[in-house]
């Protein structure tokens, strides 16, 4: 198991793209971490880098405090498991899941006892004999893991490891994956831009947008302590609401609702006088009806969807769009008027023009 270090990282592709800006990061032995962010954001850049599959333009990567740039993709010990599974077809699945110790020349009999034993973690004993093409999407991606496993290498790469399964195959890869990552203690780094993946297996997650490092923190942190409102519209689903309104003498305006600020967050945002900030409140953390320390709001309901243990209520507020996680027992009707409450220690204020979370 390895630790690693991540110090002011860059990568300038040699058109001139900047596709990762000082990325800083301590990774320690056996932590599972995961680079979450949209599309083209720089996961895949940052994870190749740690490979040795692309060049550092600078900064400096060190693996158990030893400066690691140069170092090729062998010496660093990393084992990868692509999106694309990359399993050799007209091998069986015992020889993809060998390939590795075999072309070290480790000996046959250990070789099968390890094949075994990893088949026997991924529950693929039954397969051995079989070719790729006669597996499932979840049996393939289960021997690509089985291959990367059976190495001693001190750290586990995975690009988007699920996104060839189907929702179904997802559900259950992830939580193998978790138990892998448990019975094998490796240090893992896992890209996706699946933000339910990122909250069910890391232990601490890197939130990435346009090549800049968002936020660092545990799912718990990253949920309640969210920086700005793009860390806070990524994670959670539905996302956090946000309502745009204007501040005015301790009340907060939006379309024809004036919002009294209770004194804690009067205090907050003292200095944005006739400014512009944004209120966000998660679709969850609301109650239908009137309640006590909370903000009530009137408005009118949109559209319903009933997913079974909730309903999620469409609504408008102010300019802006929201979404209320109710009981399905309380499903209104549309275009029902309905009063909710939000309960003051569960409202986010944001800067509206540097987005950035108002202490
Ligand atoms: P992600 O994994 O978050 O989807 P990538 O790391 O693959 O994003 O890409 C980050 C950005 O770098 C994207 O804008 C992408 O188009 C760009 N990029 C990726 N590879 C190259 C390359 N070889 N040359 C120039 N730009 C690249």
């Amino acid at each position: 198991m390895a630790y690693l270090t991540l110090k002011n990282i860059n990568k300038i592709y040699p058109n001139g793209y900047h596709a990762v800006h000082n990325f800083n990061l301590d990774i320690d032995k056996g932590e599972f971490i995961v680079f979450v962010g949209p599309s083209g954001c720089g996961k895949s850049t940052t994870l190749r880098m740690i490979a040795g599959l692309e060049d550092i333009s600078n900064g400096d990567f060190l693996i158990n405090g030893n400066r690691a740039n140069e170092w090729g993709p062998r010496q660093r010990e990393v084992a990868m498991v692509f999106q694309s599974y990359a399993l050799y077809p007209q091998m069986t699945v015992f020889d993809n899941i060998a390939f590795g110790l075999t072309l070290q020349g480790v000996d046959e009999e250990v070789i099968e006892e390890k094949v075994k034993h990893t088949a026997e973690i991924l529950g693929l004993t039954d397969y051995l004999d079989r070719l790729p093409r006669a597996l499932s999407g979840g049996q393939r991606q289960r021997v690509a893991i089985g291959r990367a496993i059976i190495r001693k290498v001190g750290v586990f790469l995975m690009d988007e490891p699920l996104s060839n399964l189907d929702a179904k195959q997802r559900v259950t890869m992830r939580s193998e994956i978790a138990q892998i990552h448990k019975s094998t203690g490796a240090t893992t780094i896992y890209v996706t831009h699946d933000q339910t993946e990122a909250m069910t297996l890391a232990d601490r997650i890197v939130v990435m947008k346009d090549g800049y490092v968002q936020q660092i923190g545990t799912p718990y942190e990253l949920y309640y302590n969210p920086v700005n409102v793009f860390v806070a519209g990524f994670i959670g689903e539905p996302p956090m609401n946000f309502i745009r309104g204007t501040v005015q003498g301790g009340t907060l305006g939006f379309g024809d609702n004036v919002l009294a600020l209770d004194k804690k967050l009067g205090n907050k945002v003292k200095d944005y006088e006739g400014k512009e900030i944004i209120f966000g409140f998660r679709p969850e953390h609301i109650e239908l009806g009137k309640a006590d320390g909370a903000y009530q709001l009137e408005t009118v309901v949109e559209l319903t969807e009933m997913l079974g243990d909730n309903t999620n209520v469409y609504i408008t507020a102010g300019e802006d769009k929201a979404i209320l996680k109710v009981d399905p027992h309380d499903t209104p009707e549309i275009d029902e008027k309905i009063t909710f409450s939000i309960p003051v220690e569960n409202v986010y204020l944001f800067d509206g023009e540097t987005e950035m979370v108002i202490k």
